[in-house]
């Protein structure tokens, strides 16, 4: 195995770089949002120009088809142009953003309007799984679909909706046979956030007060609470066979996990806290020449490589057409396990100063990496917490009995 960068993949990395050196100007960095909260590119000027040329330079959508919007590209490509972006972060990926199941349960015209529009950047999508007694254990949500006519109604409560305010359209898992198991009657449906009837109500994160600063990688500022009151959606809304949307969503789910975002976001980490410890010294302390602190961030690194060749395995499974079952689950445990460890060591480090959050005069970096501590543990927990998914390798993985 040659894990090497070809020179046409190290040419395409510095067009990246440079790219990012001339178009990435303290006009966008000031109008971007945090790695996590940042899905859409929102209402800001800038932010849209930019996506702009980036779509213009065939950087977004790299490994989707040229006939949905795509580049039709490898997932290297794709891979090295994110790497770049997540440095600034700047989303380009396309992790989270619920393509995947659309490509694979959709049909053709929902794949022209939402791969399109996702790629683009003009489509947005809330993902309204979690409902207030439906999390860990998501079958038993019970947020109603009931068929009129051509029409479906929706009724229901969703929690943590977490852009459902920014959102132009939700993909949501609603319950449509009651009667079948609860994993068997179970539907998807696509539709936009401004269908009368939808409400969105905040849930306040400890990232918001304060606010945490640019640059800071882990955690949402804002999720929400979502409730539908008789939503009426056209037929066409259904993602994929009505009752099968336990296994579409899964599968997506699944798929939604494969790539770089979530290992860039921790190596991100890991460099910001090298660069940051090779040029500071506090109160006669210089933390580069303690032989515990590079120990340390020597262990930190090489568990980032592990996660990297993680993503490079799900990469190269999907890549081939291979069985993809627990390695995304595999990578969404490591990576934000790994986050909260990384978190913890630059606390430790910087010692009572480290835990001054934005604000407070005294605060390391406007307190990013406070802002980090708290918000590493969230990664543990949504798109799926890190105990679900260790069961999900011990029985997809490894093959042990369903508890
Ligand atoms: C910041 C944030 C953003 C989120 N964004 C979204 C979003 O956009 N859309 C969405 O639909 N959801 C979202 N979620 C919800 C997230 O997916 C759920 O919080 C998660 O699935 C856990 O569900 P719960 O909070 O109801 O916890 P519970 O289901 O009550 O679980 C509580 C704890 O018990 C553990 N646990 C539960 N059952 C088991 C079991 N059988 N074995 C071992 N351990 C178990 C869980 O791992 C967890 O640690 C978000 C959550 C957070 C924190």
């Amino acid at each position: 195995m040659d894990f090497a960068y070809t020179p046409e993949q190290e040419t395409l990395r510095k067009e990246v770089r440079a790219f990012i050196a001339e178009h990435v100007t303290e006009e966008v960095l000031a109008a971007r949002g945090s790695s996590e909260s940042n899905s859409s590119r929102g209402e800001s000027g800038p932010m849209v120009e930019l996506y702009d040329k980036i779509y213009q330079r065939g950087w977004l959508g790299i490994t989707y088809p040229k006939e949905y919007g795509g580049q039709g590209g490898d997932r290297m490509t794709q891979y090295i142009v994110e790497e770049e972006f997540t440095r600034v972060d700047i989303p380009v990926g396309m992790g989270g953003s619920g393509a995947p199941a659309i490509m694979a349960a959709g049909t053709e015209e929902q794949k022209q309007y939402y791969i399109r529009g996702l790629i683009k950047r003009e489509i947005s999508f809330a993902l309204g799984f979690t409902e207030p007694y439906a999390g860990a254990d998501l079958a038993s949500l019970q947020c109603r679909a009931v068929r009129d006519g051509d029409e479906w109604v929706i009724n229901g409560q969703k929690m943590y909706t977490s852009s459902a305010h920014v959102s132009t359209h939700i993909y949501l898992m609603a319950r449509t046979n009651p009667d079948a198991p609860k994993h068997r009657g179970i539907s998807i449906f696509l539709f936009p956030m401004d269908t009368p009837g939808i409400t969105v109500r905040p849930l306040w994160t400890m990232q918001n007060d304060p606010v945490a600063p640019v640059g800071t990688t882990y955690g949402h500022q804002r999720t929400n609470e979502t409730f539908f009151d008789d939503v009426r959606i056209p037929a066409s809304s259904l993602l994929g066979k009505e009752n099968e949307g336990w296994r579409v969503g899964s599968m997506g789910l699944n798929l939604d996990r494969v790539g770089a975002s979530r290992y860039l976001i921790s190596v991100r980490r890991d460099e910001d806290i090298v660069n940051f410890v090779k040029t500071n010294t506090f109160d006669g302390y210089t933390p580069a020449s303690d032989p515990a602190m590079r120990d340390k961030i020597a262990e930190l690194w090489i568990e980032a490589q592990v996660c990297r060749l993680m993503t490079m395995r799900s990469m190269s499974i999907v890549n081939h057409g291979g069985n993809f079952t627990y390695e995304g689950s595999a990578e969404k445990t490591w990576a934000p396990e790994h986050g909260v460890r990384t978190t913890e060591a630059i606390a430790q480090m910087l010692g009572p100063y480290g835990q001054l959050l934005n604000g407070s005069p005294h605060a390391v970096e406007s307190g990013v990496f406070a802002h980090n501590l708290q918000g590493a543990f969230q990664s543990g927990i949504n798109h799926g917490s890190t105990q679900v998914m260790r069961d999900q390798i011990s029985r997809r993985g490894l093959d042990m009995p369903r508890k």
